[in-house]
């Protein structure tokens, strides 16, 4: 029977359902993607189960007509129970989900050709300083003008001209051109009798079509990535769609080499700095069913794939899974949940697996495959730590005497050491020695981190920057400015200092921030033309370079500090990652940890190298506390650029709090980050037991309250961030 009445779920969380009368002539079913009217307007909406989505009967004769059906293949019932799934579990909107899965307005559009433009050879009539610019930014770029002057960084008045002089010719391109097949056989690896192993479990899996969650735990260096690609391929011969999770576009590029040697071309790409004309096409191959693997940031993962067979979380216990903007999810939790709607295997890769993870493994509701030593013979890195209140560094410096010795060996002997410092930047902080004043952001609670490499003083939580001034400006006294504390670029400084001679690299987001960059870097560590590393996180995973052989943690306790939930695992697993950097060749690794707090149970743990004594410990104290996975967290963070505005709205919201014995409420309290890109905030905490229907209490909860509309009113649930 065809349907005769639609209701829609509209891409506007202010709305509700909707319900429209489907015209003669027009076929429609649910998940197919229309064009409605409302009032003089015409929005979006995707046709949903009406008992699905309840909604108030409108009479059939005041309803409507549809506007139009737009060519797209309709969104799998999958797809659509994920949608209802997120929402409800993330307190989010309807809408604010299905945005995620529609995220490309110009694929909505259907196929058609796009005119590009790219560097002719040619010359202007007039070179000025503005188009010599323009050009060398241009070099090798194909895009729409508009693309194009963000590239360069001109007005796109500038490029028209060179437009109309031949400087910059058109291309028309075919939007939907297909993307290279990748082939299963393309080079085979001889996997190790362990990597075999695992390997048929989850090609064994990819056959079945069955819903199988696994946790691939392995060392660093194990060949975790090798191993699941024979799943990949697997999948490839089965004709079925694999999503590869990564956690940052800045390893992306390591992990398209790979890719590509494996099986002969290169992934499609997903992220949010795609172009839109790249967005529209891997969106379009994505729906279709002929984008065949797709690599790609967490949004990748609510994408409406045709035929997904396999999805893979690489590195599952990274923070960076938690998205804290918009719909709070954790991609992690969301692609075990897709796996299950999906019926297919989800892997979850990691060498620190999270306790929750972890948990979910030992309780049977994952399948744990293990990988207990380094491919080829690799040993695991010997692990020490350097007590800083006995072996301290020099006055103002930050290495310890222990630690520089093990890198003038390694220059000596031509091999590679890193330093991991997870800061940014210059110093932390830049304060006054005269009068004390501190640089803070105006815009929020947080001290200016200073970047010396840009001369500026940076907010690394809204950006904004300032120039670092000569003169106090509390106090007017010049040269009184200090820097305190170390950044990596600081750190950078110091071993320029005690090593002259070495050839210094270093690696933040400031620095590698394209995927040029980043293989780039990739090149001249492999080429061995780098002889110090010093980065943030970013150095931690992903890298493999065999000729480094020294691993020094500049500040372990510096993760501690924060003393959230998860900082002790965080730091575990961030100096666990960076030292699994150390010895992946055939040269013995060695990992130096700075701390003031060695017997602190985290870092007793990495030197011990015992892991398991750590999980054991952190995971009695998330018993205790009534942390995940034991218990829940969630929390609601109320922010208003009106400070007595959300001070209102957070105390109404506490003054109406339900009383329950399974959810404990702390709060409202100022959150930490009580300033932030100018808005004022305050937080309350919900403790709950497992038993405890936390969503639906919360949504009671919120749903009676109205707030004023320049308060928002966001909820976390399993929140990563505290402040
Ligand atoms: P992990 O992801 O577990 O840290 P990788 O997959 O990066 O480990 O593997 C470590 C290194 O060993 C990589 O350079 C990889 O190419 C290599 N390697 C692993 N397994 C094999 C194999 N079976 N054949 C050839 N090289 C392998
Ligand atoms: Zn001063
Ligand atoms: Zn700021």
């Amino acid at each position: 029977m065809t349907m005769r009445r639609a209701r829609l779920l509209v891409m506007n969380a202010a709305l509700g359902p909707l319900d429209y009368r489907v015209p003669d002539g027009m076929v429609v079913g649910p998940g197919s993607v229309v064009v409605a009217p409302l009032g003089p307007r015409q929005v979006l909406g995707i046709v949903w189960e009406p008992d699905k989505l309840p909604g108030t009967d409108v009479a059939d004769e005041r309803l409507r007509p549809l506007h139009d059906v737009v060519p797209v293949p309709p969104l799998r019932p999958e797809l659509r129970r994920l949608i209802e799934w997120t929402a409800d579990y993330y307190c989010a909107s309807l809408a604010s989900v299905a945005r995620m899965v529609i995220a490309s307005g110009g694929a909505l559009r259907g196929p058609s050709t796009i005119t590009e433009y790219r560097l002719s050879g040619g010359a202007p009539e007039r070179m000025t300083k503005q188009r010599e610019q323009a050009m060398a930014a241009l070099e090798g770029e194909q895009a729409t003008i508009r693309e194009l002057a963000a590239i360069a960084g001109v007005s796109d008045a500038v490029l028209r001209a060179l437009v109309n002089q031949g400087v910059l010719e058109p291309v028309q391109v075919d939007c939907d051109r297909p993307y290279p097949r990748a082939r299963a056989d393309f080079a085979e690896p001889v996997l190790s009798e362990d990597q075999r192993e695992v390997a048929a479990k989850l090609v064994d899996a990819v056959a079945a079509r069955k819903f199988a969650p696994f946790l691939l735990d392995g060392v660093t260096g194990s060949g975790k990535t090798e191993t699941y690609f024979e799943a990949v391929a697997e999948a490839l011969r089965a004709n079925r769609q694999v999503l590869v999770l990564l956690p940052e576009i800045a390893l992306t590029e390591a992990f398209l080499r790979r890719f590509e040697h494996r099986f002969g071309t290169a992934p499609v790409l997903w992220h949010s700095s795609l172009k839109s004309t790249e967005r529209r096409r891997a969106w379009r191959a994505i729906a279709n069913g002929e984008a065949q693997v797709v690599v790609g940031a967490r949004s990748a993962l609510f994408l409406p794939y045709a035929a997904l067979g396999l999805i893979v979380v690489d590195e599952a216990h990274e923070v960076s899974f938690k998205q804290d903007e918009g719909v709070r999810y954790n991609a992690r939790d969301v692609a075990v949940m897709r796996a299950r709607f999906e019926r297919l295997p989800v892997v979850l890769a990691s060498a620190t697996p999270a306790l929750e993870s972890l948990h979910m493994a030992d309780t049977g509701v994952y399948e744990r495959l293990v990988l207990p030593a380094r491919y080829g013979g690799a040993q695991m890195p010997s692990i020490e730590t350097i007590d800083l209140t006995q072996e301290k560094p020099e006055r103002g410096r930050w290495i310890a005497p222990r630690l520089a010795q093990a890198m003038a060996d390694r220059l000596e002997r031509g091999e590679q050491s890193l330093l991991f410092l997870n800061r940014r930047g210059y110093a932390p902080l830049t304060l006054c020695r005269e009068c004390g004043h501190r640089f803070q952001c105006p815009q929020c609670t947080a001290w200016l981190v200073e970047h010396r490499l840009s001369a500026r003083l940076a907010c690394h939580h809204c950006g904004h920057e300032e120039q670092r001034p000569a003169k106090c400006p509390e106090c007017g006294e010049s040269d009184c400015l200090v820097a305190c504390g170390p950044g990596v670029e600081r750190i950078a400084d110091e071993v320029a200092e005690i090593m002259p001679g070495a050839r210094v690299a270093l690696v933040t987001s400031d620095t590698i921030n394209s995927p040029e960059k980043a293989a780039d870097f990739i090149a001249m560590a492999e080429g061995r033309a780098i002889d110090v590393i010093v980065g943030t996180q970013l150095v931690t995973k992903g890298f493999h370079f065999p000729e480094l052989t020294l691993v020094g943690v500049i500040d372990a306790d510096l993760g501690l500090e924060g003393g959230d939930l998860r900082a002790a695992e965080r730091t575990y697993q961030q100096v666990a990652q960076v030292a699994g950097r150390a010895g992946r060749g055939a040269k013995p690794g060695e990992v130096l940890i700075q701390t003031r707090h060695p017997e602190a149970p985290v870092i007793a743990a990495l030197a011990a190298g015992d892991r398991d004594a750590f999980y054991a410990a952190e995971t009695d104290a998330r018993r205790h506390a009534g942390a995940p996975p034991f218990g829940r967290w969630a929390a609601i963070i109320v922010s208003s650029e009106d400070d007595a505005e959300a001070r209102d709205a957070a105390n109404r919201i506490g003054n109406t709090r339900p009383n329950l014995d399974d959810v404990t409420i702390l709060g409202p309290a100022p959150a930490p980050m009580a300033l932030l890109r100018g808005r004022y905030r305050y937080r309350l905490l919900l403790n709950a037991r497992r038993s405890a229907e936390l969503q639906k209490v919360i949504r009671d909860w919120l749903g009676a309250l109205n707030f004023a509309s320049g308060v928002r009113v966001g909820v976390d649930i399993d929140p990563y961030s505290f402040v």
